[in-house]
């Protein structure tokens, strides 16, 4: 076990070892049953029980209220950049998008195909190193929904508070930061997120629907992109991903271990301003987000040339650390580090950048 590297890949990313090895030990013979989870049939008993805890346990962690549905859909989130303005640009025709960085951009471009699309607010004037501010945006009050992504993964920025939209419902990608702090489901008429960052392997996508928003569908949606169909057959219009659902719940008991959303959010801060002190006090390296919007989950830095950049990320990886590479759209460096980040992988990460500091 003690092999493994100090991961800060954006994702797929890396699960807490403890969860590893309890999929590891019932990986052959799931409670007795004499199989895998992953040779289950969606539709036994044995599975639903597990769907239907991973369920309760998923929504008790988040606070998902009455009245919202979680459901637990394949596609990913670029699957939802389309299925959001199918299932709910109809009521009005229109919709919101505030512009924050390439995910937001890409689900931008997929809602324009479905109806008309207001930039609400952009941050490319800066390349998305920033948030816009509440007083920025610009609201139109017959929008469907208003847009937005609330941790940017490739930029490093992340919305520190909940735009205010009156009557319309807000739309939100937590891909990469649900779980990692409390929010107030209550405000929101649907979030989604990918589970291959903060909570499971690839291949689940969860989505919590205000349950009146469903229904409203463009006649042209596709059924299996239909919420309305998915939330009268609890999901499972056809097959789950089963084994990620599984893995979901074995990381919700790990969650809960951890203090929860509450708790997990005290670690990530902690974690973040770590690394934020470490790169702001370096000679040799800038954080690339602005003060204010920095996120918790990525860290994106760079130095003054792209030969020092390969140079830190070739010795990291001799030093024991991976995926610390920016994405190729804006390159530099990044350092995801996720719920399942360890504060001693943060705390050797600081070190690490400290020495090559002083070194170069
Ligand atoms: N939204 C955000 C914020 C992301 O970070 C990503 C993937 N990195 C996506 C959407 C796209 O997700 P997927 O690859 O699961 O379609």
């Amino acid at each position: 076990a003690n092999d493994r590297v100090f991961n800060f890949s954006a994702g797929p990313s890396m699960l807490p070892l403890e969860v590893l090895q309890r999929a590891g030990a019932e990986i052959t013979n799931y409670g007795g049953s004499g199989m895998s989870v992953m040779e289950m049939s969606h539709r036994s008993k044995i599975f639903l029980k597990i769907f239907d805890e991973t369920q309760e346990k998923f929504r008790k962690l988040l606070g998902v209220p009455e009245g919202y549905k979680v459901l637990f859909l394949q596609g990913g989130g670029t699957m939802q950049f389309g299925m959001i303005p199918l299932n709910l640009i109809g009521k009005t025709g229109q919709a919101d998008y505030a512009v924050t960085g390439h995910f937001a951009n890409l689900a931008m471009k997929e809602a324009k195909k479905y109806g008309q699309v207001t930039i609400a607010a952009s941050s490319e004037d800066r390349k998305h190193v920033y948030i816009p501010a509440q007083e920025q945006l610009k609201l139109n009050p017959d929008a469907s929904y208003f847009y937005y992504c609330s941790n940017n993964t490739i930029e490093g920025t992340q919305w520190q508070y909940v735009p205010e939209t009156g009557s319309v419902p807000l739309a939100c990608d937590m891909s990469s930061d649900i779980l990692s702090r409390p929010v107030d489901v209550s405000k929101f008429g649907l979030i989604f997120a990918g589970a291959q960052k903060n909570l499971a392997p690839a291949g689940l996508t969860i989505v919590i629907i205000r349950e009146d928003l469903a229904g409203q569908e463009l006649p042209i949606t596709p059924a299996i992109m239909n919420y309305k169909s998915m939330i009268d057959k609890d999901s499972m219009y056809n097959t789950p991903p089963c084994w990620c659902i599984y893995m979901l719940g074995l990381m919700c008991d790990w969650l809960e271990q951890q203090g929860g959303a509450a708790g997990m959010e005290k670690i990530n801060q902690k974690k973040a301003q770590m690394l934020y002190d470490v790169l702001d006090n370096a000679k040799l390296f800038t954080v690339s987000a602005e003060k204010g919007s920095r996120s918790h989950m990525n860290v994106t830095f760079r130095s003054a040339s792209e030969e020092m950049d390969a140079k830190f990320v070739a010795e990291s990886v001799k030093a024991g650390f991976t995926n610390l590479k920016g994405h190729r759209s804006v390159g530099g460096m990044r350092a995801s580090i996720y719920n399942a980040m360890p504060t001693e992988g943060v705390e050797k990460l600081c070190d690490f950048i400290q020495k090559f500091d002083k070194e170069n």
